[in-house]
């Protein structure tokens, strides 16, 4: 195990030691004070890690000593006003460009595809339509680095991408970002911890074994954090995460339904694949999104309508409501939502085409319909540090679209198209 870990690790190194250099940053003058004030920035994400784990550690039992000097040494936000659907894509697009998905184009975690038996996910740098941070900080000349970091396959903006091998092993993510630091010394570097959401997923939010991989994820931040104030002593560090999570009691097979009332037609033989569709919901999690397959066939929008709103009223059905096209309008989701089903607190959708509509089910889950007034267990985290940021200053609510300005801000580097103020932290 430990002769395989080195073996990889000189991989990477020789990988990296035969990558070109980052391009020389431009030398007049104004350039030249720019980067004088320039300040490198480190930004990881800790996939699915709400911020009560931090905040609220010892009632949780949590020990993770390395997020917890956050909040005495930095600032923190009181939670992050995420952007829905509250899942991992989407999110994470948002952190980089600091605009709701409808306009950076990650409108969920997989495209819409209902024929498809497992559409696959979002994944090629290319299907984001808004600037990003990386590229921001290639134009301005800087070195950009990321490892693991969704959506980013094949980006061009990114000097030194490493998405090979196994993204769950915390310690070797740590190994490679400390020796892209010394080596590369990027201005900008994304990391991206998914185990913790993916024990989330399995056992549920604060159970044992998503304790124990937070845990292993604290100490893999505080090597790499460690590592790169080594390399650039007034670097500013984020810590932030794309949702919370909730504990799952029940499914929903929300298309089950839809096949009995007749709105989705399935081949039977040998298991049940879809033939045609007039209406079809889009998993999302603790909320979907109905699409129509002709946005023009008025017929069909009302009975769906209809149809929803019959099952949403059997309070056994687990539906809190349902939000209609003008209700969600201006929340920037994907064009094809025309309504939204928000499941209640503990009911996440399931992908059973056929069988019952409600089934009992376990583990965790997050993509529940979020605003600033519902479903609080579903924000994000945002914790910050570096030379000159408020030491123990609490932010608040922010929103998650001032994140991506306010690390343009300390790269000086420009994103005109994130429209929401940076965060102010008194400097
Ligand atoms: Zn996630």
């Amino acid at each position: 195990m430990k002769l395989w870990r080195t073996l990889n690790m000189l991989i990477v190194l020789a990988v990296l030691s035969v990558m070109p250099a980052g391009p020389a940053s431009a030398q007049n003058g104004a350039a030249a004070a720019k980067a004088a004030d320039r300040r490198p920035v480190l930004l990881i994400s800790i996939d699915g890690m709400r911020p009560d784990a931090v905040l609220e550690a010892d009632k949780y039992g949590l020990k993770i000593p390395v997020l917890r000097r956050f909040l005495k040494e930095g600032s923190h936000a009181q939670e992050v006003l995420n952007v829905n659907p509250t899942v991992t894509n989407p999110n994470h697009t948002t952190l980089v460009t600091g605009v709701l998905p409808a306009e950076h184009g990650i409108v969920n975690n997989r495209p819409f595809a209902p024929l498809a038996k497992l559409p696959k996910g979002f994944g090629s740098y290319s299907q984001i339509k808004a600037p990003t941070l990386w590229g921001a900080a290639k134009k301005a000349g800087l070195t950009t680095a990321s490892i693991f970091w969704p959506v980013t396959r094949d980006a061009a903006d990114i000097d030194f991408n490493l998405m090979e091998g196994s993204d769950e092993d915390d310690a070797k993510i740590a190994a490679d970002a400390v020796a892209l630091i010394e080596q590369k010394r990027p201005d900008f570097l994304t990391l991206h911890f998914v185990t913790f959401d993916h024990k989330e997923h399995e056992f549920g939010p604060f159970t044992p074994e998503a304790h124990a991989s937070l845990e292993r994820i604290d100490t893999a931040v505080g090597q790499v954090i460690a590592a790169q104030r080594k390399a650039h002593p007034n670097t500013v560090i984020v810590i932030a995460s794309d949702h919370g999570f909730f504990t799952v009691t029940h499914q929903v097979n929300l298309n089950a339904a839809m096949v009995e009332a007749g709105f989705i037609t399935l081949s039977s033989d040998p298991e049940p694949v879809v033939t045609s569709w007039r209406a079809f919901i889009w998993y999302v999690g603790g909320m979907a999104m109905a699409v129509l397959n002709d946005p023009e066939d008025q017929q069909t929008r009302a009975q769906l309508d209809a149809f929803l709103r019959k099952l949403a009223a059997d309070p056994a059905n687990g539906i809190e409501r349902i939000y209609g096209r003008e209700e969600i309008a201006g929340l920037g989701l994907s064009a094809e939502a025309e309504s939204v089903v928000a499941l209640k607190v503990g009911y996440r959708m399931g992908n059973a085409m056929t069988g019952p509509l409600v089934q009992p089910a376990k583990g965790g889950a997050h993509g529940a319909f979020s605003t600033r007034t519902l479903r609080p267990d579903m924000r994000s985290s945002f914790l910050i540090t570096g030379p000159g940021i408020p030491a123990g200053k609490n932010l608040g609510q922010i929103d998650m679209r001032q994140i991506a300005p306010t690390i343009a801000g300390y790269l000086k580097v420009s994103l005109p198209s994130a429209k929401m103020p940076a965060l102010s932290l008194g400097e």
